[in-house]
């Protein structure tokens, strides 16, 4: 799976739960992909009939998890999850299909990642409620039609370019999750730390908003960074505290961390500047190449530090201004 390379405990995860959004209305920001997933589901419910089928792509942490459950409550149906790395033969999409009940919303996060036969059963079922179950082998296979519950499919992905066309096309609707201002992550913010019952100073809010990575999901984690500062060091949760507590965990000005700042100093330093490749850049850092894409470089691209080219990835003035090099001199790091 791709995560960040922070670990993700039971702790952190219940953590995450109770901060989930549970509606359209609480949901912050995105409000182009509010507006049209309110309208997918007040037209079906008008009709009475399942939603179509939804593809929410971008990178980690930004609420196409959320998003899924929120679709399933505001329409009153249950939901079931799954993931693509959990879908590893037709067989195993075949078993999670036929048992879903009428309306169920089915939720396949990291939908990229599915077995490439489980995809081709995936076409027929969203398009007729209808998958072909082969028996036996060989000449005597058959193949058995199998009537499904209507359903819908709420797929989530971090890279939609990598969802073959046939699949991405039986999407009704595809929502592109944007990474969030500042502003809206200040809201994220001020409503987490008054479900985790945590007084805090508005300074304080703007300081973690700013070095977020333009993430609700680091966000929030770094809240709960400053919150044990504040419980160890008896001090309230100000200004200091968060300085601090970023700091300590290694969080920059820019909201960069450990894995932003390596894949800069490659390019940098090693590459003065660039192009660099992606593969060649996703084995100087020890990483997969489809994280450097879609988690590392989408937000190094929008904060303006790097650059791609046809022939890779460039350092931007930006970036050299930033980490206190001039082009050909490196070892700031
Ligand atoms: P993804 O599935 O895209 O990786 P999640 O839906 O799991 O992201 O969101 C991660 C965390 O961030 C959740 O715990 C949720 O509380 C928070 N979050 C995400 N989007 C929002 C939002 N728009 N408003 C408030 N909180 C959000």
């Amino acid at each position: 799976a791709i995560v960040r390379p922070t670990p993700e405990s039971d702790a952190e995860l219940a953590f995450e739960g109770a901060l989930r959004p549970k509606s359209l209305a609480e949901f912050v920001g995105q409000a182009k992909v509010r507006a049209q997933l309110q309208l997918l589901l007040e037209a079906a419910r008008i009709q009475n009939r399942t939603p179509d089928h939804i593809l929410l792509a971008g990178p980690p942490g930004l609420g196409k998890t959320t998003l899924a459950m929120i679709v399933a409550q505001e329409s009153g149906r249950p939901l079931r999850m799954s993931s693509g790395p959990a879908i590893q033969h037709a067989g195993d999409l075949a078993a999670v299909l036929s048992s879903l009940v009428p309306g169920e919303i089915l939720f396949i996060d990291e939908i990229h990642r599915m077995a490439r036969s489980a995809e081709e059963m995936l076409y027929l079922a969203m398009e007729d409620f209808r998958i072909d179950i082969m028996v036996g082998k060989g000449a005597g296979a058959t193949s058995i039609p199998l009537d499904l519950a209507p359903f819908t499919l709420v797929g989530a992905t971090t890279r939609s370019g990598m969802l073959p066309n046939p699949l991405r096309d039986r999407f009704g609707f595809t929502a592109h999750l944007e990474f969030y201002s500042e502003p809206e992550l200040e809201q994220v913010l001020s409503r987490a730390a008054l479900l985790l019952d945590l007084p805090i100073d508005r300074a304080a809010l703007a300081e973690i908003a700013g070095r977020c990575r333009g993430t609700p999901r680091i966000a929030n984690r770094l809240l709960r960074r400053v919150r044990d500062y504040a419980l160890v060091h008896g001090d309230e949760a100000g200004l200091g505290a968060v300085q601090a507590a970023l700091e300590l965990y290694d969080v920059d000005q820019l909201g960069l961390d450990r894995l932003d700042r390596a894949v800069m100093e490659i390019i940098l330093t090693r590459f003065d500047g660039g192009p660099v490749g992606l593969n060649t850049l996703a084995v100087s850092v020890g990483e997969e190449a489809e994280t450097i894409e879609s988690v590392v470089e989408p937000f190094l691209v929008r904060i303006g530090l790097i650059t791609r080219t046809p022939r890779g990835r460039v350092a931007t003035r930006l970036a050299w201004r930033h980490f206190g090099l001039s082009q050909s001199n490196g070892a700031l790091f």
